[in-house]
């Protein structure tokens, strides 16, 4: 993996990134106080991508922004996505670097971000390839900077096509707003493969089998019967107590009552013998 440092001195960069690369350069990159908050995507229509053939081609456009529109040096649009030379690898040019504001919508560069792609998009659609490139580079943007991934009309943080800003078709009539808004939606990840068939579990032992399991069982049962024993006597025991506690009432009741008429007696005879006893009455 290769290491990025900011480049963000230069106004101009010239850089090859493969689409591997751009989130990590995008992440080293200095962006100044007032980063952009919006991009906006352009086709070249012409160099078309059989024709960009890689550094050269990127210079050749600046040189005639400076020659023939009399631009500032190095100060164009952003991003090109285009291949690394004719037939090779298809990524991401670098042309002004991010963070300062270039040239690409009359009237709305500053804080706006463009991006082109070399292509002729009134000839035919971007390819599932270059629409791959576009979003991995809209979403490291997005991602380092903020912008919301929102289309707007308004010059608001989000997306928007050149052709809302101007009287073109950029970034190409065969590039419709709708096909345009679902290549930047972030893909669905593929299917799972499908699960296979559900395997039977294998036959499993019969636990009652097991010699240990057997005499752990019947050690269980056995100490079941002796606690059912303990429960048939205590209750045996029970019974025997409500008896005998019946038995005793009718012998406190005997007890009692023989008390009494001996304290009878004795109040007599301390009557009769003009004790005083305390005993008026019983
Ligand atoms: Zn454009």
């Amino acid at each position: 993996m290769t290491t990025f440092t900011d480049e963000s001195a230069k106004l101009f960069s010239g850089r090859f990134l493969l689409p591997h690369e751009i989130a990590p350069w995008i992440a080293a990159q200095q962006f100044g106080a007032m980063p952009a908050n919006h991009t906006v995507l352009h086709h070249t229509w012409s160099p078309t991508y059989d024709q960009w053939s890689g550094r050269s081609t990127l210079d050749g456009i600046f040189a005639y922004y400076r020659r023939d529109r009399g631009w500032p040096a190095g100060v164009g649009p952003h991003f090109w996505v285009a291949p690394r030379e004719r037939g090779g690898p298809l990524g991401v040019w670098i042309g002004t670097h991010p963070r300062h504001d270039g040239i690409h919508v009359a009237g709305f560069n500053h804080r706006s971000l463009g991006i082109e792609t070399a292509w002729n998009g009134d000839a035919a659609p971007f390819t599932p390839a270059v629409e791959a490139v576009l979003r991995t580079l809209v979403f490291a943007l997005s991602s380092r900077l903020g912008i919301p991934l929102r289309w707007t009309h308004a010059k608001a943080p989000g997306l928007s096509l050149h052709r809302w800003w101007a009287s073109k078709s950029c970034p190409g009539t065969k590039n419709t707003d709708v096909r345009m808004a679902a290549a930047m939606l972030p893909q669905k990840p593929p299917m799972p493969p499908p699960l296979p068939p559900p395997v039977p579990d294998p036959p499993q032992e019969d636990p009652m089998a097991d010699p240990e399991v057997l005499a752990m069982l019947k050690s269980i049962n056995a100490n079941m019967e002796a606690m059912a024993a303990d429960l048939r006597l205590m209750k045996d025991r029970v019974h025997l107590g409500v008896r005998e506690g019946g038995f005793q009432r009718c012998m406190a009741n005997a007890y009692a009552a023989a008390n009494t008429a001996r304290l009878a007696e004795l109040a007599d005879d301390a009557r009769r013998a003009n004790v005083p006893t305390g005993f008026e009455q019983v």
